[in-house]
């Protein structure tokens, strides 16, 4: 990366706490701010001209006046492999496995077809807004090579893994507790902590792992205590059914990975709906994080994810797509989606909340805030500007609103998607030049 420096101008929002627990202390904004990027990492933000008096001549200035600056968005729970699978029709969780991602996955066999969607997939992230995600890929390694190539040629902070699957799956997606203990730890080896990008141990679920690569999953982690760990628990009924026939000496579902060693503040539990109140306790005790996935929830007629009660049990929550069984790569309409999941709980939740949950929330669930997350000197600038009057839809709307940041960021929220997406910060880098391409057409 070069030296150069850019100035990124806009109204600044970012965040210092949890407003749930701070309220407007929590965050700040600017309304005419800037944000000095220059290797890849904050240099300085404050009122725009104080920036840019302090800029050197050559910086590049990209003016998104009207449009907020944020830390770019953190997916905590997507599957890369199934963007060729996304929208499919008609399926709850175990019929949607058997009938389309088992089948999709197949195809990463191919080194060449691993190359062509991880390359769809982070443009497609980076079109949305979203600089980080954690990543499932499937249970061939060149799936994961493939996925953090294109990564590192983005400079892109990335969290993935192999899926790990033993059992109860298509013979040509199956390894071994061996095979897949052997392969992952070569994984790690080969990429953890090279550039931005981390590792985690990926045991699909209970259902399609015998107890021998649970414990080998669990091994992996007690010798790499600084990798993730991914998989999914309690998302439906049919499964949870099937767990307990499958583990009948564990207490729960979230039992048998905390039996193989698998719970802890690295470790994130993909939907957590349906959780006895000794699950509730055993995720909040480890430090354990449960990903809510509003849209593949609601899609795959899973249930409803119940915040509140997690919350105030202390258990540590992020917010995420599930693609494919989630329906879009927009953290945006994921979080609209959330409110309206909360809403059938009886729980309200303020947009500044959500945008939280987006940036800095999702970046301390993954214990990535010391470096992005928020607008600091020092953070590394994967920053987006968002334009709350990107759409007719949008700008209509916000003709009626009082000035208020509650009320413009509530209706960004949910009218907002992947095109209320100026532009995408990587490293510094504009990473979303199709957009701004379109943005000068507007203009002209
Ligand atoms: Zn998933």
């Amino acid at each position: 990366m070069s030296g150069a420096h850019r100035l990124i101008r806009g109204r600044v929002l970012t965040f210092t706490d949890d407003p749930a627990e701070h309220g407007s202390r929590a965050y700040s904004t600017i309304r005419d701010g800037a944000v000095l990027v220059a290797g890849g990492r904050i240099e300085a933000v404050g009122e725009a001209p104080d920036i840019l008096a302090r800029a050197p001549a050559d910086a590049i200035i990209d003016d998104h006046s009207g449009s907020f600056i944020m830390a770019g968005f953190i997916d905590a729970h997507v599957h890369y492999s199934q963007t060729q699978v996304i929208g499919s029709y008609g399926a709850q969780l175990l019929d949607w496995l058997t009938n389309y991602t088992f089948v999709e996955e197949q195809k990463f066999v191919d080194p060449a077809h691993c190359a062509r969607v991880a390359d769809f997939f982070l443009d497609e992230l980076f079109r949305s807004g979203t600089t980080t995600a954690m990543v499932y890929c499937t249970v061939h390694p060149e799936s994961v090579d493939a996925f953090f190539a294109a990564a590192e040629a983005r400079g892109a902070r990335m969290i993935a893994g192999k899926v790990m699957m033993d059992r109860d799956a298509p013979t040509a997606l199956m390894d071994t507790a061996r095979q897949g203990y052997d392969e992952s730890k070569a994984l790690i080896e080969r990429w953890r902590g090279r550039g931005r990008l981390d590792y985690a141990i990926t045991p699909r679920f209970a259902v399609t792992s015998t107890q021998a690569q649970l414990d080998a999953a669990g091994a992996l982690l007690r010798e790499f205590p600084h990798c993730y760990v991914q998989t999914h628990a309690n998302e439906n009924k049919a499964e949870i059914a099937r767990v307990a026939t499958l583990f009948p000496e564990a207490g729960s579902y979230l039992d048998v990975y905390a039996r193989a060693g698998l719970l802890g503040p690295r470790s994130v539990f993909g939907h957590c709906i349906h959780l006895q109140d000794s699950e509730v306790a055993a995720l909040a005790e480890s430090r354990s994080i449960a990903a809510f996935c509003p849209t593949s929830n609601l899609f795959l007629g899973s249930g409803l994810f119940d915040q509140a009660r997690l919350r105030q049990a202390g258990v540590r929550i992020a917010l995420a797509t599930d693609v494919g069984g989630g329906t879009s790569y927009s953290m945006l309409h994921t979080a609209a989606e959330g409110y309206k999941v909360l809403q059938l709980n009886g729980e309200s939740w303020p947009a500044v909340q959500a945008f939280y949950r987006m940036t800095l929330g999702n970046a301390r669930a993954l214990s990535l805030d010391d470096r992005i997350g928020s607008i600091e000197p020092g953070k590394e600038a994967d920053l987006i500007a968002l334009d709350p009057r990107a759409t007719p839809s949008l700008a209509h709307r916000m003709e009626t609103t009082d000035g208020s940041l509650e009320v413009e960021l509530f209706a960004l929220l949910m009218l907002g998607d992947d095109r209320a997406v100026r532009q995408t910060y990587v490293a510094g880098e504009p990473r979303k030049a199709e957009m701004a391409s379109a943005v000068t057409n507007r203009l002209a």
